[in-house]
């Protein structure tokens, strides 16, 4: 294999990318231009991100079905329960199997009120991402990925209602769980350790995000309720409007998390691409991971 992690050992790191439906043609571009450049690493599934507040499933819907008509990767469609009753949300799910989907990242959603609203089922609808596991498992033989929040969900009053929902998630039938984004991998090491305890068996996934602009990942951190440590924030102190050190920086950053959580043995990422290649790229090349450029189609500039 051309894989090996950096330290040389014959230890196979993993990875998949996450990217978001685009909104115009430029986004589209933008899209397919990292897909391609990020392809080489042979990723075991990329993902598309599912319309917030359960909005459509239309651009999903087509970027996961250009990705398995273009391309050899797996794709993942995100699927959300928020806002629809079931008959609507199996009958999109039978649409992405159409189109060539196989995996779904299976999600409760936030209401289209935004994060933080008081969530309300649609009165035909799955309550949560557990019940839409299950209705996934009912149609079909589907891999299924859920969430999983290190520091907890912002709704979850303690650590054992959270885990809660993560073992109801994993009984239905998920076989993985991503993570939200963590900076501090100690959090992520208890959390795992808590879940392991629950009896929950399933890899817990570290997504990774690499920060392209740390002002909106602040913003977007306190929403989602994930912290960003202090040492974290100083790293990028004084470069809002240098964008050329930043991205070294959060290179460096990135660079150091994943080789800590692979030294703590963790051999599987999730990178949260925000549809851009470059940083991701660095990463994995890090990582230890080499893309097989020569034999990727339109690999070639
Ligand atoms: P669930 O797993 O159903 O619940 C999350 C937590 O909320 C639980 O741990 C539980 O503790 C708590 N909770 C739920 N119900 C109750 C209750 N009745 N009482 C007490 N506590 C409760 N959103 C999108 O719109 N589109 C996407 O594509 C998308 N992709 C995501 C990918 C990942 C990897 C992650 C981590 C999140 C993603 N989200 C996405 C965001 C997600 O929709 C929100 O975080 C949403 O608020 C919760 O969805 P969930 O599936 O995690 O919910």
């Amino acid at each position: 294999s051309s894989r090996a992690n950096a330290a040389g050992s014959a230890q196979r790191i993993k990875v998949s990318f996450e990217f978001f439906p685009p909104k115009n043609g430029d986004m589209e571009s933008q899209l397919w231009d990292s897909i391609t450049r990020l392809a080489p690493f042979q990723p075991d599934f990329v993902s598309v991100t599912y319309g917030a507040g359960g909005s459509t499933k239309k651009p999903t819907l087509n970027t996961v079905a250009r990705i398995s008509r273009e391309t050899a990767l797996a794709p993942a469609a995100h699927l959300t329960c928020v806002g629809s009753d079931k008959t609507d949300v199996d009958a999109v799910a039978r649409e992405f199997q159409a189109v060539g989907v196989n995996h779904f990242v299976a999600l409760r959603g936030d209401p289209p009120e935004g994060v933080g609203a008081a969530y309300r089922p649609h009165p035909g609808g799955y309550a949560n991402a557990a019940e839409l596991v299950a209705g996934l498992r009912a149609i079909s033989d589907f891999e299924i990925s859920v969430s999983a929040y290190p520091e907890r969900h912002p709704e979850s009053p303690d650590f054992a209602t959270d885990i809660d929902m993560l073992k109801r998630k994993v009984d239905a039938g998920a076989t993985r769980a991503i993570t939200q984004f963590f900076f501090d991998n100690d959090v992520y090491e208890r959390y795992v350790e808590r879940v392991r305890r629950a009896g929950i068996y399933v890899p817990i996934v570290p997504g990774i995000l690499p920060v392209h602009n740390f002002a909106q990942v602040a913003r977007f951190s306190k929403l989602c309720g994930a912290s960003v440590p202090e040492r974290f924030a100083r790293r990028f102190d004084g470069l809002e409007k240098d964008p050329e050190t930043r991205a070294l920086v959060a290179a460096a950053v990135a660079a150091e998390q994943v080789n800590d959580l692979v030294e703590r043995g963790i051999d599987d990422f999730h990178f949260y691409t925000m549809n851009r290649a470059q940083l991701v790229y660095a990463i994995c090349h890090i990582l230890g991971l080499r893309g097989q450029e020569r034999t990727a189609v339109g690999a070639a500039a």
